[in-house]
């Protein structure tokens, strides 16, 4: 089942309220209201995919650790 980027909830496909595609994957929202938030920034919610590695030769990291 996937799920939903924004809120990271389960979402099925047949009830999914909004769908959209970035990169290729398609991604399942739970509202339009996650649709929305995810169209805006969808880096933020994107995954680049379960198996591939980050291997960080940009040497940027995105973890520096931010402590909210
Ligand atoms: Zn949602």
């Amino acid at each position: 089942m996937p799920r939903d980027p924004v809120c990271g909830m389960n979402v099925n496909e047949d009830r999914a309220a909004g769908r959209s595609e970035y990169r290729g994957r398609s991604y399942y929202f739970c509202s339009d209201r996650c649709k929305m938030e995810f169209d805006r920034t969808p880096d933020r919610y994107a995954t680049p995919g379960e198996t591939e590695r980050r291997d960080d030769r940009t040497g940027r990291s995105g973890r520096t650790g931010d402590s909210s």
